[in-house]
């Protein structure tokens, strides 16, 4: 991932000397390298090429205004789980026909958002779908829908990531999903644009993915059959990336697409229409496009020989949200033996606040750099201001040139909305 020079110890990161930039920009930041992200993107869009594809991001994998641009130059769409998300996407520039608003528990006020922006909503339950209907009938909009389905097949992955198995919050059962397209046919306002799935997050055993578009492509086959015609089959995200360059494969998107089009387009075939395939990427997208910065603030040895870094669940999550495995380096010591057995921990009071568990790293000293790498998916966007922390920069590097594309917080935006009523003063 580095392409350092020879006798440099530094890690380079899109061009960038990551120590300089932390010198610079101060510590904990987020460094984001945006050719890797239109790389992952056209790699996406290369392989798809012979069928009418879509890609929507997945803006909960990274919601960063300057990044969602990059995308929207490359033509990405956008999966959006919140209002919130409409607005950033919106801000962006991402086209509202190529947005489609998800989620299992979306507000009236959401749905009205989606009418009124007229973007494609997945109906999620059977009242969502009459609610949906009743907002836009009360709007006199239209609301364009897409089912989301629980195909009920399980990627073997993390149980916190697994949305498509037949007991997870998300999507309509398998067996009740004509009835509820039967029902949309004849609500007002409603119209039906397509069906949708996604099935998992992380998935590196990618065979699920066929299972996924058989038992989608013949859903496709039963509403047609009952006069219901489709534009779009969506089969979600969920592609999983290297996280353990030694004990992990990625699959790329060529590895997806023998999984889909050979089922997509037989059956498109079969029966003679033309459908757009969707696929919602986020991790494979972003994921391995940045590295989170972080200095040593102290080295303990007790119990473990602790490393303690100024970056913690607060900035990064997914270590203790999913056991989570990150590769960490040293990142002014790149070339120093690794030789100590490590663990990296943050700055958070609490004693699961663990980012990378009995490493070898080389000797740590309070002020090197830590950076742990592939944190452009689901990091920033998972952040909090726990323990009191405001949350940290962000910059972009490109070509060895370096922006700034989120301030870091102060204090100040930790307390702005508190409000303490007058009888406590
Ligand atoms: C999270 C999510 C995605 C993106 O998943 P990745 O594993 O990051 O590719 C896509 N679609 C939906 C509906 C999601 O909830």
């Amino acid at each position: 991932m580095s392409d350092g020079e020879e006798d440099s110890d530094h890690l380079i990161f899109g061009g960038v000397d990551v120590v300089d930039l932390g010198a610079r920009y101060g510590t904990p930041l987020y460094v984001t390298d945006e050719d890797r992200i239109r790389e992952n993107f056209r790699s996406y869009k290369n392989t798809f090429e012979t069928v009418d594809t879509d890609f929507y991001f997945a803006v909960k994998a990274n919601g960063n205004l300057a990044i969602l641009r990059i995308l929207a130059q490359e033509g990405a769409g956008a999966d959006v789980f919140s209002g919130g998300e409409l607005r950033l996407v919106k801000l962006a520039g991402i086209p509202m026909d190529k947005v489609l608003f998800n989620g299992n528990s979306k507000s009236e006020e959401e749905l009205r958002a989606a009418v009124e922006s007229q973007v494609k909503v997945s109906v999620d339950s059977r009242e969502e779908l009459r609610t949906l209907s009743a907002v836009a009938v009360e709007m006199g909009g239209e609301a364009e829908i897409a089912i989301r389905v629980n195909p009920d097949v399980s990627p073997k992955v993390n149980p916190k990531i697994a949305t498509g198995l037949r007991t997870s919050k998300f999507g309509i059962p398998y067996d009740e999903i004509l009835q509820t397209y039967e029902e949309a046919a004849k609500l007002p306002n409603i119209v039906i644009k397509g069906i949708h799935c996604h099935i998992g997050s992380q998935i590196l055993d990618i065979s699920v993915f066929r299972e996924a578009t058989e038992k989608m492509m013949q859903l496709v086959e039963d509403l047609y059959e009952r006069g219901i015609e489709l534009e779009f089959v969506d089969l979600g995200g969920g592609l999983g990336i290297a996280y353990n360059k030694e004990k992990e494969i990625a699959p790329t998107p060529e590895d997806l697409a023998e999984m889909i089009l050979p089922t997509f387009e037989a059956k498109m075939q079969a029966l003679g229409i033309n459908l757009k395939l969707i696929l919602e990427p986020g991790r494979s997208i972003v994921g391995s496009a940045s590295i989170l910065l972080s200095k040593v603030n102290t080295v303990k040895h007790a119990h473990k020989n602790f490393v303690a870094i100024d970056a913690g669940f607060n900035l990064f999550l997914r270590p203790v949200m999913y056991d989570a495995y990150h590769e960490v380096v040293v990142a002014n010591k790149l070339n120093e033996e690794a030789s100590v057995l490590s663990t990296v921990v943050g700055p958070v009071c609490e004693s699961g606040d663990i980012i990378a568990k009995d490493r070898m790293l080389p000797e740590v000293k309070r002020g090197d750099f830590v950076a742990i790498l592939d944190t452009g998916a689901y990091g920033f966007s998972m952040s909090s201001q726990y323990n009191g922390r405001p949350r940290c920069a962000e910059v972009l590097v490109r070509d060895g040139a370096v922006d700034l594309i989120r301030s870091k917080e102060s204090v100040e935006d930790v307390i702005r909305n508190q409000v303490v009523p007058e009888r406590l003063r």
